[in-house]
């Protein structure tokens, strides 16, 4: 453990260490952000007097929305000569959010980050070749900073170019892997194309993945083609980016770092709080962070908690895999459905390749229409039967999702491949 005194701490050491700590930032945003003094007002919350969770639960959520209004420099608790770095997340429209972070908040960020990459089983003898994005989004910096805290040795290739990625993650005898999971399974793809070996010629022993919501069958995936443990990584650039729960080498659901951030599960639709253990959107309140304070911010992400200790020895909460984010749910004849639940209904059937699109044209949706490509190997296996095949998938749907759909069964290499995040749906209102 990269921090055994906190990391180790019991649920009830940790519960009392968040009130202290929850108390002391209401008033540090009460005095410093007029925002939340506003508000805080207006709903009759006295910032002296929360001495409990409950108190709490009567200050209003913080959303997406406040960040925007508080274009260019945020929410913003210091003065700028304060403010070390900026970074920002692309909106889909208009300005970005932008996100500030004195030098106290990066060396957090880093701390928690190092810890991230230790509880995924990462070391200093590690070889971490980075390729997510560097720039404005957080997950560059995010895991080269933790990885060089750790003591890692740090090859920031970042996203991309991928004939030298793979020829460095060779030469060098890369050992970690950081990137967005669809990355890794292009990465993965390419490999055969270059001529490489995968299992022969690379030395990846972990991956670091996240940034996007991915299936457990995308894991597998990832895993058998490397010959790696892929780890998730929670996290979004409003909490510092990367690094707010990470998966530990059990895999049993992402701990979050209850020592920094306080989650609460609420009822999307109602905001009402829900009792540990439920389904709901993860609202998070940040604990020590300067520059941006957060109370109470809403992710739309929607999981389940549980606060136990895990096999490592940690009692920090755990958050299962994320479900989806509530803005991406398509309601498809009347059924709920996530991009993610698609991904694990295709990954699961043999003869299906790494991609796929959802496409949404219209705004009531009576049907799932999805462009699947075929596995290279079976389309040429000869025992490859469009017709048959494409029944299969959409019988398979209906089993398992109840949802009817329209398959379009795509040649292998035809669907368009990222160097990034993956675009998995496909939404023609919005072109
Ligand atoms: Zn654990």
């Amino acid at each position: 453990m990269f921090d055994p005194d906190i990391e180790k701490l019991t649920k009830e050491k940790l519960q009392s260490l968040q009130l202290e700590r929850l108390k002391k930032m209401v008033r540090y945003a009460y005095d410093n952000v007029p925002m939340y003094k506003k508000r805080m007002k207006e709903a009759g919350v006295d910032p002296d007097k929360v001495r409990n969770l409950e108190d709490y639960s009567k200050i209003p959520f913080t959303k997406k929305d406040d960040l925007r209004d508080h274009y260019p420099y945020g929410i913003r608790a210091v003065p700028l000569e304060r403010i070390n770095r900026l970074h920002a997340s692309s909106g889909t429209t208009g300005k970005p959010t932008v996100v500030s972070y004195t030098k106290n908040d990066l060396d957090t960020w880093s701390r928690l980050m190092a810890r991230t990459y230790a509880a995924a089983g990462v070391t200093k003898e590690d070889i971490v070749q980075n390729a997510y994005g560097y720039g404005l989004f957080t997950g560059g910096l995010g895991f080269h900073y933790g990885a060089e805290v750790l003591g890692c040795t740090v090859i920031p290739t970042a996203t991309g170019n991928t004939k030298r990625q793979l020829m460095m993650a060779k030469d060098m005898g890369s050992t970690v892997l950081a990137a967005t999971p669809s990355y890794a399974m292009y990465l993965a793809e390419a490999c055969a194309g270059e001529g490489y070996d995968i299992r022969k010629d690379f030395k990846f022993r972990i991956g670091m993945f996240g940034a996007e919501p991915w299936s457990e069958e995308a894991r597998q995936r990832i895993q058998n083609a490397f010959g790696l443990r892929a780890n998730d990584v929670y996290g979004m650039s409003e909490l510092y980016g990367p690094g707010v729960a990470v998966e530990c080498v059990h895999q049993n659901g992402l701990h979050i770092w209850g020592d920094e951030f306080l989650v609460e599960m609420i009822n999307p639709d109602t905001g009402e709080v829900l009792p540990e253990g439920s389904t709901g959107e993860m609202v998070f309140t940040m604990l020590t962070r300067e520059a941006m304070p957060l109370l109470r911010y809403r992710t739309r992400d929607l999981t389940r908690v549980i606060w136990e200790e895990c096999e490592c020895g940690r009692c920090h909460p755990r958050i299962m895999r994320i479900k989806g984010r509530s803005d991406d749910m398509l309601i498809i004849g009347g059924v709920n459905v996530f991009p993610s639940q698609v991904e694990t209904v295709l990954m699961k059937m043999e003869g299906v390749g790494d991609q796929y699109q959802i496409i949404v044209d219209r705004d009531i949706l009576d049907r799932l229409h999805v462009k699947v490509e075929v596995e290279e190997k079976f389309y040429n296996s000869g025992k490859y039967d469009p017709a048959k095949f494409k029944k299969k998938l959409v019988d398979e749907m209906v089993a398992v999702m109840t949802v009817r759909a329209d398959i379009e069964l795509m040649a292998p290499g035809t669907l368009p491949r990222t160097e990034g995040k993956a675009k998995r749906v496909i939404d023609l209102r919005k072109q």
